[in-house]
């Protein structure tokens, strides 16, 4: 492979790890101070408080020192107990990848796919809970966002599904890819347990994972049997012994990172914060609409209003995705996503987090530059069709 183009920042656009900003990692990058008394600690706590409204909840947070798996394992073990039913509700990879751990720990799982290329369907879950008279189902898991097939679900019609079958089921929900670039209501959309991961739309290098719970997901926890020391929410909650919030040492420099990263959300504003995730997204999607050929490249979620503005999965039709992605890492200093099972021929871009125009149309023109080395088939330039949607936004700010 020709790397003659490849000197510079690379860009590294997958989804997750996200480009981590030069604040942030400044921020960490500081000696160990006292953990029992003193900044570190009021920053902990000042940060916990912060915490809910990110998810938009009064409820509690926790946060762990772990990736998402193990959020995914702390929201399990807490709220569930060995032999408790519970229903997933599949729409790509992740959230058959929680329950999978939960049947590790003793739960049994059902799955309710959703359709080919589409969101989890609200009446599909609906009537299995009604099929449910004993409520033997004690939960149902699912993914805001799907990052394998890039799907958005949609959180408040699943739990209207909950409520119109008269379910006491709890509603768990992934939002690892989404939290910090989809809109999300924690309280208003009645969901009852959230789990977060620090490395994408939360800007922090891997190595935190958030849980949220309500009353209704704490009086779960009052029953559960799947408690364990660790990840115990009872244990984490005594508000006198502070080390006891992370279950040990606290995450010292990641408490750093998160910190300058939440002053940087509220700097912006939550709010401006899933705009500009929605301006960059349907630049990327009018890019994938343009290049789109015959046997060429084509997003892979059909309904326009169930695609995530986290993170965009294309199918690669007859074009060789693998070649295509290692013209645009090794000969540019673009480093795509993989596709995941079933979208194997396929590419992923992460646009999650700490990203504007010039790493998003950097990252666009790069990809049209590889179709073209390639001599691969498209429809029209997706550079210029990005460009056009981030100029008009533009230009409604500036007019
Ligand atoms: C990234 C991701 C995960 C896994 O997070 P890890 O930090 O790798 O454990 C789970 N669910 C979703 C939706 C994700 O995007």
């Amino acid at each position: 492979m020709n790397q003659i183009l490849n000197s510079g920042r690379t860009m590294v656009a997958i989804p997750g790890p996200s480009v981590i900003p030069d604040r942030v990692l400044a921020a960490m990058h500081r000696p160990m101070p006292n953990i029992y008394d003193g900044e570190l600690m009021e920053l902990s706590l000042g940060v916990l408080a912060e915490l809910p409204s990110i998810a938009r909840t009064d409820g509690h947070a926790f946060i762990t020192v772990s990736n998402g798996h193990g959020a995914w394992e702390m929201a399990i073990t807490n709220t569930l107990s060995r032999g408790d039913k519970v229903l997933v509700a599949e729409s790509g990879r992740f959230a058959r990848g929680w329950g999978d751990m939960a049947a590790v720990s003793g739960v049994d799982i059902e799955v309710v796919e959703a359709p080919a290329r589409s969101a989890v369907d609200p009446a599909m879950v609906e009537a299995r809970l009604r099929a449910d008279r004993g409520h033997e189902l004690a939960a149902v898991l699912v993914v805001q966002v799907d990052t394998a097939s890039s799907v958005r679900n949609d959180i408040a019609a699943i739990r209207g599904a909950i409520d119109a079958a008269g379910h006491p089921a709890l509603l768990m929900v992934d939002c690892i890819a989404s939290l910090g670039c989809e809109r999300f209501e924690m309280d208003e959309w009645g969901v009852d347990v959230t789990v977060a991961g620090s490395q994408k739309g939360l800007m922090v290098p891997p190595g935190l994972g958030f849980v949220w719970a309500n009353e209704r997901a704490m009086a779960a926890h009052q029953r559960a049997d799947l408690r364990t020391g660790y990840w115990d929410w009872t244990a984490r909650l005594d508000e006198n012994v502070h080390y006891l919030r992370y279950a040990g040492t606290p995450p010292v420099s990641h408490l750093y990172g998160l910190r300058e990263a939440l002053d940087m959300l509220a700097d912006e504003g939550l709010e401006a914060v899933w705009c500009r995730h929605q301006i960059l997204a349907d630049a990327v999607r009018a890019a994938v609409d343009a290049w789109a050929a015959p046997d060429g490249l084509e997003l892979v979620i059909t309904e326009p209003a169930a695609r995530s503005n986290a993170v965009t999965t294309v199918l690669t039709g007859t074009i060789d995705a693998a070649r295509l992605r290692s013209i645009c890492e090794h000969g540019a200093g673009l480093v795509l996503g993989v596709g995941l099972v079933p979208h194997e021929n396929a590419f992923r871009i992460g646009h999650m987090g700490h990203l504007n125009p010039p790493m998003l149309l950097g990252t666009l023109g790069t990809v049209e530059a590889a179709l073209a080395a390639m001599g691969a088939p498209i429809g029209g330039s997706g550079a210029t069709a990005a460009a056009q949607v981030i100029g008009a936004a533009l230009g409604s700010a500036v007019r």
